[in-house]
């Protein structure tokens, strides 16, 4: 037996630092942050990543040559489950979405040149950066369908498109874009990615579009997600990021551990929605009882540690698997986390607010915006729908039809192979009536 859920006490140690670190120094920004403004908000952040870097934590993500603590993906769950219950905190860390999957395309795919002029101060905290695939009049669940070119002129590339739901362009140094360099090719092969500068001639970032969780737009702010023209932007050829037609190759790797961080940063957001949950039920009082009292608070405190101790253990074993097997082996675990930590997430976080009442649904608590949050979390790296039909389609590969149309498990069909099988002992018995 090889299965173990304990932590080393040493990884445990920082984790305690972790936790009292995001608790005592992060949160309290959130409630200055309109204040602060972006410049306000980075000044309050040096301090902290700088404690971070001193306490060994920083970019956790990528190994040790490229700056990183090459915690592997199980470590950095732990990690994140604790980061996530703030927006901020991965920024205090160095592995903020989406300079963390940036940072680990980089790492895979980058030249020597691409990892010195980006990957390095990317880590540092000197770059701010993008990844620019979705595009408004294309299907994102489907990106074998974008429509934004890239072709060779000469010793440059030119892009053109339109994009959207580029998160934290509109802060971004670069960006890392996806475009069609090879429509003749394959599906998969038809699309490559490029680092473009921010400021290069040609790109145009439109707005930062309002959303669900953020009704106003603020352009040029952090959690922004911008809507961007490429207008025959020129890159050198040297821009192209990875091979060409890689471009989905690269981000499959980029998505993987992404999602497992993911899930970890909701269980952080659904934990601290939870202790909400409790706190209130056993200090609200109506109709002869606290509300710890009724049944219906209990189900649903039951239920959502229920849901978040699964969620929690089959993201731990995605992370796991990935750490143990690889990447690929671990698809469908990541597949079916995604869905569920998703919905487990909403569903606390729900819970947590019905329980409020009034106070819940005000903007005094933290609930509304979490809940507001928690709806992007169906849609972004791969709606609902599509994980569940990549999840399934892999799990009936396992599957083939009966040759004779007849299920398996047909109970009058198995009696007519047993009672052939047992004929002896069946005749004996019978004898013996
Ligand atoms: C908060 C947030 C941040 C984001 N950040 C980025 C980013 O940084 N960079 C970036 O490039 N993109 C980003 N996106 C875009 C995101 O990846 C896309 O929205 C997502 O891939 C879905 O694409 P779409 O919006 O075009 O929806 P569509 O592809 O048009 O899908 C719409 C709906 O159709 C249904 N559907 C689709 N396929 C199937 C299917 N096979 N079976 C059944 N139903 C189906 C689903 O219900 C789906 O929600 C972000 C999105 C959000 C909300």
């Amino acid at each position: 037996m090889a299965w173990d859920f304990s932590t080393p006490p040493d990884f445990q140690a920082q984790l305690d630092w972790m936790a009292a670190f995001v608790r005592e120094e992060i949160w309290p920004i959130e409630t200055v942050f309109d204040e602060l403004g972006q410049a306000g908000f980075d000044a309050a952040m040096a301090p902290l990543q700088e404690r971070v870097r001193e306490r060994g934590l920083w970019a956790a993500h990528l190994p040790p040559e490229l700056g990183g603590q090459g915690f592997g993906q199980v470590r950095l769950g732990l990690m994140h489950e604790i980061l996530g219950t703030s927006v901020f905190a991965p920024v205090a860390f160095g592995n903020q979405a989406p300079d963390s999957g940036n940072s680990e395309i980089l790492a895979l795919a980058g030249t020597e040149d691409q990892k010195e002029r980006y990957l390095h101060p990317l880590l540092a905290g000197d770059l701010r950066s993008a990844f620019s695939m979705t595009e408004p009049q294309t299907s994102g669940s489907d990106p074998t369908l974008l429509e934004t070119r890239a072709t060779l002129e000469g010793d440059e590339w030119v892009i053109s498109g339109r994009k959207w739901f580029s998160s934290n362009a509109s802060v971004a140094d670069f960006l890392i874009v996806m475009a069609v360099t090879d429509p003749e090719a394959r599906s998969h092969q038809r699309a490559s990615m490029f680092l473009v500068p921010a400021d290069a001639p040609g790109v145009q970032i439109l707005r930062d579009i309002p959303t669900m969780e953020h009704p106003q737009e603020h352009f040029g702010r952090l959690g922004g997600h911008s809507e961007i023209v490429y207008a025959d932007v020129r890159v050198p050829r040297d821009a192209l990021l990875g091979g060409r037609g890689e471009g989905f190759l690269i981000a499959q790797h980029r998505l993987g551990p992404g999602r497992i961080h993911h899930c970890m940063r909701w269980l952080g957001v659904s934990a601290r929605a939870f202790d909400m949950l409790c706190e209130r039920a056993v200090s609200r009082y109506a109709h002869g009882s606290l509300l710890s009292e009724k049944q219906t608070v209990q189900n649903w405190i039951a239920d959502s540690a229920a849901q978040m101790q699964a969620a929690r253990l089959m993201t731990l074993h995605a992370a796991w698997r990935m750490d143990t097997e690889g990447a690929s082996a671990a698809r469908t675990d990541i597949g079916m986390i995604k869905v569920f930590g998703a919905g487990v997430m909403h569903d606390v976080v729900d819970r947590a607010l019905q329980v409020h009442g009034s106070l819940g649904y005000s903007t005094d608590l933290p609930l509304e915006a979490m809940y507001r949050f928690a709806r992007g979390a169906r849609l972004y790296d791969g709606p609902d729908e599509v994980h569940r039909q990549s999840v399934a389609r892999r799990i009936l590969r396992g599957y083939a039809a009966p040759e004779d149309g007849v299920p398996s498990e047909h109970i009058p069909t198995r009696r007519d192979e047993a009672r052939a099988r047992f004929a002896d002992l069946l005749e004996r018995v019978t004898a013996n009536d």
